[in-house]
């Protein structure tokens, strides 16, 4: 087929058959065009298989403001056309319509009610599929190539195909085992975008210090900031983090991971309040207290915020120098120790990398893409939706909720 004098001509090629372009593809052929959707792998989607650990969360039940203000304001802004004209509860009907029941969880996400992501994966396929897609699987796109006054033409081992137009959406470079490799940034780079650099984002975070972890398998209600080196407050949560062997994970840490990256090794300093509920001079005063009182012989750590796991309550005192018992404390050690309660700080340069993220932060830049139409502004005829773009979101269904809003916005406009 490689060697065909004339490529297969459709309307509209999509590249990627992930959320994005399983939307766009969808859309697209719903309005009675001919679309070909063009998949690197023999199975469509598996991002969205192994999303949410197995149950995917689809979406959130943010609107609105809120929701927009999840991708930061400068995102935020230019995706609001995009949400706007496809808030969550649009997604979560559709979905519902195709035949998946949801349900809302903690932290205002969104799950089928099935807990598979499979189940959503499939109705999306036989969606797209029942609205006259063409889906060609194990066809990885070697190549684009603008034809002057004649649209499009991509290479792929399966064959040459053709068409006016063209959706790219193959992703950023995330979790490159399913498919995203980055392609979609050489071919719009050959075609003259630009790039804002892609970083990790939404990935655990390496931590080398052996008293952190050796309490793996901790999960903490802390309060999280991230400075700069300069001391810059860059960002701050409060979801649960997790203590592991390598560092951290869990959504406060994984939310705060594309800010580091994007410093490019510079480094940054966590600094976690493990008791947000407590003002460090209650917990000062509550050991001063004990000190001279009746319990000046419990161990120190005994009478840390009971909110902090116990482990971690004496790893804290050994870091502070603070053993023993209470009214053996010295000032020193108690001002360190109530200092690492309410602002333990911790120096971290990196994330686990695009092989633990979950998503790329940086992209085709938002100035190079029409936000009401997903449309190139360097590039008539080429449009650019999902995770290729300088889009991304924090942990909570907000990266799907981006890559179906966008992803049907090029569909409708293609
Ligand atoms: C482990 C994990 C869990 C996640 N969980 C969630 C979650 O619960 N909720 C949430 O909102 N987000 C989650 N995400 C993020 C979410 O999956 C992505 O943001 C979203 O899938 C992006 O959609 P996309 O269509 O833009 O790109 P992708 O899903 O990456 O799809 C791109 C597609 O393009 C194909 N492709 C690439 N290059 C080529 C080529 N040259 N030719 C043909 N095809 C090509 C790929 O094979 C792939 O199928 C998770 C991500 C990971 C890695």
């Amino acid at each position: 087929m490689g060697s065909k004098a004339t490529p297969d001509r459709a309307d509209v090629l999509v590249v990627g058959a992930g959320a994005a372009g399983l939307m766009a593809s969808a859309v697209a052929a719903g309005r009675g065009l001919e679309v070909v959707l063009l998949e690197k792998n023999a199975r469509p989607g598996l991002k969205i298989l192994i999303s949410g650990g197995g149950r995917c969360n689809l979406t959130t039940t943010l609107r609105g403001r809120a929701l927009e203000a999840q991708y930061g304001e400068r995102r935020g802004r230019w995706l609001r056309h995009a949400l706007r004209s496809f808030q969550p509860d649009a997604l979560r009907s559709l979905v519902e319509r195709l035949g998946v029941p949801l349900r809302e969880e903690d932290l205002d996400k969104v799950f089928p009610v099935s807990g598979r992501s499979r189940d959503v994966l499939d109705a999306f396929v036989r969606h797209a599929v029942a609205q006259g897609v063409d889906l060609v699987r194990e066809a990885p796109v070697e190549g684009l190539r603008a034809i002057p006054g004649a649209g499009f033409e991509v290479v792929t081992p399966r064959g040459r195909y053709a068409a006016s137009r063209v959706v790219l959406c193959t992703g950023g470079l995330s979790y490159p085992k399913t498919g995203a490799t980055g392609d979609g940034y050489r071919f719009v780079q050959e075609l003259g975008h630009t790039l804002v650099p892609p970083v990790p984002a939404l990935a655990p975070l390496g931590l080398d210090l052996p008293w952190l972890n050796q309490l793996q398998g901790l999960v903490l209600d802390a309060r999280l900031r991230l400075v700069d080196v300069g001391g810059r407050r860059l960002v701050e949560r409060r979801r649960p983090t997790l203590i592991t062997h390598r560092g951290l994970s869990g959504p406060a840490p994984m939310d705060v991971s594309g800010y580091i990256e994007e410093r490019h090794g510079f480094g940054c300093t966590l600094c976690l309040d493990l008791a947000p509920e407590r003002r460090a001079e209650d917990i000062d005063a509550a050991l001063i207290a004990a000190g001279r009182g009746g319990e000046g012989r419990r161990a120190v750590q005994h009478l840390l915020p009971a909110e902090i796991p116990e482990r971690l309550r004496l790893a804290l005192a050994e870091q502070a120098g603070a053993q023993g018992s209470v009214a053996e404390l010295r000032r020193e050690a108690r001002r360190r120790l109530v200092e690492s309660v309410k602002d333990l700080r911790l120096p971290v340069e990196r994330s686990l990398g695009f092989g633990a993220a979950e998503v790329t932060r940086g992209g085709v830049p938002l100035d190079e893409v029409d936000p009401r139409t997903m449309e190139s502004r360097l590039v008539p005829g080429l449009f650019l939706c999902g995770e290729i773009l300088d889009v991304d979101g924090p942990i909570g269904g907000f990266n799907f909720q981006a890559a179906f809003a966008t992803g049907r916005l090029a569909g409708l406009n293609v």
